[in-house]
């Protein structure tokens, strides 16, 4: 494997380092304070994103996608993931990549506006009864006269109170046991769609959870995404790269809780010595290392061999793999850092306080450990371990 980062990676690394620092991590405070950015500020930001390249990603740029590979992306979102995720998930556009199976009028709508930055859109799988378990979701639409009636429940649903449209499935094919489920594109304001409970929680100040209601919402045809009966394959497909990425989330914090543990190690004297001094502080820093550089390395490793093409059955047991480690290190680097910071560490307007909080969602979304683990060992006994 060669992770070698060209020339111009590098560089806009640096430039991404530089927007997150001095543009995103500033407004951190008053995001925990007020639970998100005022308005115009979350707009100027994002226009501010877009120039500088960080619309899509991972999007082809002939949609108006960064258009790059996986390893880039994740190099890219272990930077801005440096900064709270309740700063940065408002203020860098993306698209969900399930987007991609638009036809070109819904291109139009959906897909390029928010590719741009002036819509959002927000994934709804999730229900009271079945988060785990996706595929026994119960919201379910039938055609009535050319058109969908769509009912259920969806909760847990990042942005899904400010998205401008959620991507919903349903179960729309009940007899059969395959292709059961269809992906909808419901607009904000469709009658019969309305939001129900926005969650206050743990952690990601500013990055809120709502229940979505939906109560005979008639749905016109041109608004079903993909194929009717495809909805679950194309929700597989994002949720691969949702691993990933979100094992690339925790690199960013990660790396910026040992920057700011050494440097507060350093300075705090406790006993006549900086506590950098102490064995005890400095075996924390190790473990704390040990686990970033494990983390990147097998982070980098299943995001190049996605990048190559390889088997994706293998690519997404290493995906498994890496979104548990990744997401379990985070929770003890941010452990052992609070730790070295003493009660200082305990204190809100700290970096590691927040980012203490906020990890505990990591091991949860996009696929609990449990179900990490479930789908690694699935595959080991089925294939044997991977290269
Ligand atoms: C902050 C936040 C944001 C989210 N954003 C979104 C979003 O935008 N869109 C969306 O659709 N969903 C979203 N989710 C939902 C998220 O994906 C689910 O919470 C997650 O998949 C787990 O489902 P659950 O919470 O229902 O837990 P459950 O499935 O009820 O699991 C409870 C426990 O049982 C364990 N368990 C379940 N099945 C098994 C098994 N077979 N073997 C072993 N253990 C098992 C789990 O690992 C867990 O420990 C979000 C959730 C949160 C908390």
């Amino acid at each position: 494997m060669d992770f070698t980062i060209s020339e111009e990676m590098t560089e806009f690394r640096g430039i991404v380092r530089t927007f997150v620092e001095n543009e995103l991590i500033p407004w951190e405070d008053h995001v925990e304070e007020h639970d998100g950015l005022p308005e115009d500020v979350e707009r100027e930001l994002r226009i501010k994103a877009v120039k500088l390249g960080l619309a899509g990603l991972g999007m082809p740029e002939e949609v108006g996608g960064a258009g790059f590979g996986t390893l880039d992306q994740v190099l890219i979102v272990e930077e801005t993931s440096r900064a709270l995720g309740g700063v940065s998930s408002g203020t860098i556009p993306g698209a969900s990549n399930i987007l991609l199976a638009c036809t070109p009028e819904q291109r139009e709508r959906f897909l390029y506006p928010c590719i741009r930055g002036e819509k959002q859109d927000c994934f709804a799988l999730t229900e009271p009864d079945t988060g785990s378990d996706a595929a026994g979701i119960k919201t379910h639409a039938e055609l009535v006269d050319g058109r969908w009636r769509l009912n259920g429940r969806k909760r847990f649903i990042s942005h899904g109170d400010s998205a401008d449209f959620a991507i919903v499935f349903a179960v729309t094919h009940p007899d059969q046991e395959d292709d059961r489920i269809t992906a909808f594109l419901v607009e904000k304001g469709t009658p019969g769609f309305s939001v129900g409970q926005v969650h206050k929680t743990m952690g990601h100040r500013g990055y809120r959870q709502a229940e979505l209601v939906f109560d005979d919402c008639m749905i016109d045809s041109a608004n079903v995404l993909g194929e009717p009966g495809q909805g679950f394959v194309l929700a597989r497909d994002w949720l691969r790269n949702g691993r990933i990425m979100t094992a690339a989330r925790c690199l960013g914090p990660m790396a910026r809780l040992i920057d700011e543990a050494l440097e507060w190690s350093k300075q705090r004297v406790q006993f006549g010595q900086p506590i950098a001094d102490f064995q005890a502080i400095q075996f924390m820093l190790a473990d704390c290392a040990t686990d970033l550089y494990a983390s990147r390395m097998m982070t980098y490793n299943v995001a190049w061999d996605d990048d190559q093409g390889q088997d994706p059955k293998m690519v997404s047991a290493k995906a498994s793999a890496t979104k548990v480690f990744a997401s379990e290190a985070l929770g003890r680097v941010v452990d052992r850092v609070l730790q070295i910071f003493g009660g200082t560490g305990y204190m809100n307007e700290m970096f590691v306080e927040r980012a203490y909080r906020n990890a505990r969602i990591e091991r949860i979304w996009e696929g609990t450990s449990e179900i990490q683990r479930v789908i690694l060992a699935r595959s080991l006994l089925k294939r044997g371990m991977f290269a």
